[in-house]
Order: C-alpha cells, then structure tokens, then sequence
C-alpha cells in the first residue's frame, strides 16, 4: 500500500537518498528541510516540499497537516535532519551545543509529536529516527554531538516500549561514516581535517543510498514486524 512518507533533512545527502528511494516505490512524500530548492531539484512525483526548520513545532504540524489533506494521513516519518558540530569540551562555543541539542533532540521530538497521536489513535504507523554509531560509542571531540545521538536511541527505544500495543513501530538507524555535507558545518578546521584523515585511513565511508536502502527495508517488514535498530558501517570504521 502507498503512504505519505514524511522525511526530515531531505535537502541534501541522506534525506535526498532516502526521499528517491521511497519515491522509486510509489510513496507520496512530504520533504521538509530549510532549504526548498534541492528538495524540488529531486524532481520526484507526488512529492510535496516545504520549507521548514524542525526546531519550529508548529511549522512542521502545520506541514504535515497540508500534505495529509493532499495524500492521507502520514503512514512513516523518518526523523533525519541533523547537524554535526565537533569540538573539544573546554573550548567549544556553547551556542554550538544549543543549536545540536535543539535540531537532532527537539526536531526529533517535535517530529513525533505531530504524528504519534494519530498514529495511535490509527494503530498503525512507522517512526524512523536517524542516529548515529555516535548515539552507541563515543569519539574525541564529539562529546555534545554523542549527547543528541545518545539521546535519539533512548527516546526511540523509550516510545517504542508505549506504543508497541498501539501496533506503531519505533526504529532507530545508527550509520557509520557517510559521505554527505555533515561534515562541513564543524567550524574548527583542524578537527574537520582530522576528520578527513580517519575517512582516508579507512579507506573511504557509506554511501547515503545504502542508509536509504535499510530504512525501506525496515518500513516494507510487515507493520507486525518492528526492526527496532539498523547499525550499518564501513567495515573498516572502528
Ligand atoms: P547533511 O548535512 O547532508 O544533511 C542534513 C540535513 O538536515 C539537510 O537536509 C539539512 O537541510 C537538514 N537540517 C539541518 N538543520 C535543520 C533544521 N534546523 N531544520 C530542518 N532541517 C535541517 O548530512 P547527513 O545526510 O549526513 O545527515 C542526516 C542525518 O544522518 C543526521 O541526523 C546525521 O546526524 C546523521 N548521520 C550522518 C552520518 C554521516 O557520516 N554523514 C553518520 C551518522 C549519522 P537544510 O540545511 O536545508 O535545513
């Protein structure tokens, strides 16, 4: 059956991935990110693409809201827009925490606030939220980053414990290194170097399309079947 898959971050690397691949299934999909005009570069059908920042609660109820007038109610979110900003803990600019804290914890939440009700209510739906192999292990210079990721696994796991007899499914994906922007916004650039380094000394990173292939895999289990977490990583990443 075709849903409305809605995906978080879809303007660029792993959200783009994951929006042509559900699309190639026949899913009508709402696309959320800030920056509209990669999102409508995709050229997908039945894709609706709204600027929003997922920090904005309401922005993305009101969103979701106009696309499930258009395609029926909201059968998978995939909570996946995220930042990335490394820093050692003595010198990093607090306002740099806030802002991970806000978009990979309180985007992830806000997302599931505008759908789980109905979802319930339905007893039926899938949430996914992208994490990270920072949300299971720690890495130098990533302590508030590993905070947000850590927190997506609990919260996941913790929702998925209330709304298991709801038949709603809560699955957490947790890549290894992925060749995408995320990087880039690091502002200090002898970790961003470093950073390089590591992808080089193993020999290069996953591609976005392979996150996106776990994530269809997960959503197309039958709804009785909850694969709770996809850790997926070059195998040659520590
Ligand atoms: P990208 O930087 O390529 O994509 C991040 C996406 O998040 C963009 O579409 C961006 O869109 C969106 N985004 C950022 N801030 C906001 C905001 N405030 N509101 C709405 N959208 C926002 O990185 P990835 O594709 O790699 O990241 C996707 C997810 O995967 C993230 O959660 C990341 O933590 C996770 N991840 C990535 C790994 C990697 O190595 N790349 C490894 C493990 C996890 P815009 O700027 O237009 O708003």
């Amino acid at each position: 059956m075709k849903q409305l898959i809605v995906i978080t971050g879809a303007s660029s690397g792993i959200g783009a991935a994951m929006a042509k691949a559900f699309s190639a299934k026949g899913h009508p999909l709402l696309l959320l990110a800030r920056r509209i005009e990669p999102m409508q570069a995709l050229g997908l059908d039945n894709c609706l693409a709204v600027s929003v920042d997922v920090t904005d609660a309401d922005a993305m109820k009101a969103a979701i809201a106009t696309a499930e007038a258009q395609f029926g109610s909201v059968g998978c979110l995939i909570n996946n827009a995220g930042v990335m900003l490394l820093g050692a803990a003595d010198v990093q600019d607090p306002a740099e925490w806030s802002r991970m804290l806000n978009i990979n914890v309180m985007g992830v939440l806000n997302g599931i606030h505008a759908v789980l009700a109905d979802m319930k209510a339905r007893k039926t739906g899938t949430i996914i939220n992208v994490s990270s192999i920072a949300g299971r292990k720690t890495f130098p210079n990533h302590s508030a980053y590993c905070a947000t990721k850590f927190a997506v696994h609990a919260l996941t796991e913790n929702i998925r414990e209330e709304v298991a007899m709801d038949d709603v499914r809560m699955i957490t994906i947790a890549p290894g290194a992925v060749e995408t922007e995320l990087l880039s916004h690091t502002t200090n650039d002898d970790i961003k170097a470093g950073y390089e380094d590591w992808k080089q000394h193993m020999g290069g990173v996953i591609a976005p399309e392979t996150i996106a292939e776990a994530a269809l895999f997960a959503f197309e289990q039958p709804q009785s079947v909850c694969v709770r977490e996809i850790v997926l990583a070059a195998t040659r990443q520590e």
